[in-house]
């Protein structure tokens, strides 16, 4: 697990992104799953509280002979920075940080700080923490949760198109409206 910011045009999140066998978990991505359709993009920054582009010239001028992964290792898994080298600098992964140009050093850190990914898909329903049941909250009372098409037929919790962050608020979400509902029939 490392602490990322994932953004999209919608939303950011700097929490945790767990590597799985099969993908992306963990509470970064569950948050931003919530801003983000089938399809879509997002970045991934892996060091949301550096400076690297500055840090990264500052370490050229220090240690010249030093290689970039050297010095990210510091911050994060070596696993990771492997990963990422193959990525983003493989022609790069042998060259002693001072023989790099700025421009490029720029470019690294760029990547680094908003690397993009496509997600193929997702696990579906299977795995899903909340799935937005799919009943349009605009065709249920807000106050009584009866729908507003059928008297006496009341829907609460998930199986309405409500959902939260993280945290406990799918829960609240179940218990309230099945409380509210509970005061009416
Ligand atoms: C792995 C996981 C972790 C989660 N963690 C959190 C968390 O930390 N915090 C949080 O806020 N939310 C969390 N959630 C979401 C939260 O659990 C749900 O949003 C919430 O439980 C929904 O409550 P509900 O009563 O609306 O629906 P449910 O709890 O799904 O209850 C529906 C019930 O109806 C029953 N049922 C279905 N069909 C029929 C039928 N035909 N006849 C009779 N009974 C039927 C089902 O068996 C089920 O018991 C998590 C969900 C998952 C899957």
């Amino acid at each position: 697990a490392l602490d990322v910011t994932l953004s999209n045009s919608k939303n950011s999140f700097t929490e945790a992104l767990l590597f799985t066998h099969r993908g992306l978990s963990g509470p970064s991505s569950l948050q931003l799953s919530n801003y983000w359709n089938s399809g879509e993009s997002f970045k991934i920054d892996f060091f949301p509280s550096q400076d690297l582009a500055t840090y990264l010239k500052d370490k050229k001028k220090a240690q010249p002979k030093v290689l970039l992964r050297t010095l990210l290792n510091e911050f994060t898994a070596k696993s990771i920075i492997q990963e990422l080298q193959q990525l983003i600098w493989p022609e790069q992964s042998e060259t002693a940080i001072g023989n790099i140009s700025d421009a490029q050093l720029d470019h690294i850190a760029e990547q680094l700080h908003g690397f993009a990914v496509k997600p193929s898909g997702t696990e579906g329903y299977r795995t899903a923490e909340v799935t937005l049941g799919g009943i349009d909250t605009t065709e249920v009372s807000s106050k009584t949760m009866e729908s507003k098409k059928q008297k006496g037929l009341f829907f609460v919790g998930e199986v309405l198109d409500v959902t939260g962050h993280l945290g406990g608020y799918n829960f609240q979400w179940a218990w309230s409206s099945a409380y509210a509902a509970a005061q009416y029939v």
